[in-house]
């Protein structure tokens, strides 16, 4: 069942958000070759329990961090390790947040000091899969229709679009219906309506869509070992239209001013 929301519902969604927004901005400011995913866990936890909020995924099916940190071939599901970031590596940072019994939950995908210019078209097309679906997400489309336009954008630029993971429904549960998968046929699926808030996260390959887990029960990784990318954003339908709950504006301006 899908769990409409309302504009006051919408509104503390957008709160907590805005709490991930601004921990994936802090997450940025840290972010550097030598850094461990594990301080960055620590930077994260501080940081969300300072704004009246709890992490959402940590106790979560049992996650036992703050973040999930999926590095170079890990898709997502990457817990934090003691193992430093290296120069050239990318690095999904996924991240929830509950504030007022409502979840946050979105994700980027950082680049560590300098990375090819392979990987960065793969995060550039990832994000604009992220934009494409979100576009899709208005009152007369269904959910098939974010999927297509994601599949399509990535397909025709050569990578591979995850099929066991999918976005999903948000509220005061992490995973509601409906799922939103990132491939799809137009006009398939339920109807967008106003009130649906849904996790869009586009999880693109650079080579085979397939994906597997490794032994630890967590860690999705691709079957060939080549790079995969992940962006996520919160989105309620409001009079018809998609409306962005989270924002990567501080993790813009904090990767402004490094440079
Ligand atoms: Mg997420
Ligand atoms: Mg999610």
């Amino acid at each position: 069942m899908i769990i409409y929301k309302t504009l006051e519902e919408i509104e503390i969604m957008r709160e907590a958000a805005q709490v991930v927004s601004r921990t994936l901005g802090l997450v940025a400011e840290h972010i550097q070759p030598g850094v461990t995913p594990l301080e960055l866990d620590k930077i994260a936890e501080d940081y969300i329990r300072s704004q009246d909020a709890v992490p959402g995924f940590l106790g979560l099916y049992g996650c036992p961090n703050t973040l999930l940190t999926s590095v170079n071939d890990q898709v997502v599901h990457g817990l934090p390790t003691n193992t430093p970031l290296e120069d050239g590596d990318i690095v999904s940072v996924d991240c929830g947040a509950v504030y007022k019994e409502y979840y946050g939950d979105h994700a980027y995908t950082f680049q560590v000091g300098t990375v090819s210019a392979e990987k960065k078209k793969l995060l550039e097309v990832t994000y604009e899969c992220l934009m494409l679906g979100i576009e899709e997400s208005r009152l007369g489309n269904r959910i098939g229709d974010i999927g297509f336009v994601i599949q399509q954008h990535a397909e025709k630029n050569g990578y591979g679009v995850v099929r066991d993971l999918v976005g999903h429904g948000l509220g005061k549960t992490l995973h509601e219906e409906p799922q939103v998968p990132n491939y799809g046929r137009r006009g398939r699926g339920k109807k967008i309506k106003n009130g649906l808030t849904i996790a869009i996260e586009p999880m693109i390959n650079m080579g085979t869509e397939k994906v597997m887990q490794l032994d630890d029960n967590w860690t999705i990784v691709t079957e060939d070992g080549k790079p995969s990318a992940h962006f996520e954003h919160d989105i309620a339908i409001i009079d018809g239209k998609p409306e962005i709950l989270s924002t990567f504006k501080y993790i813009e301006e904090a990767l402004a001013k490094k440079k």
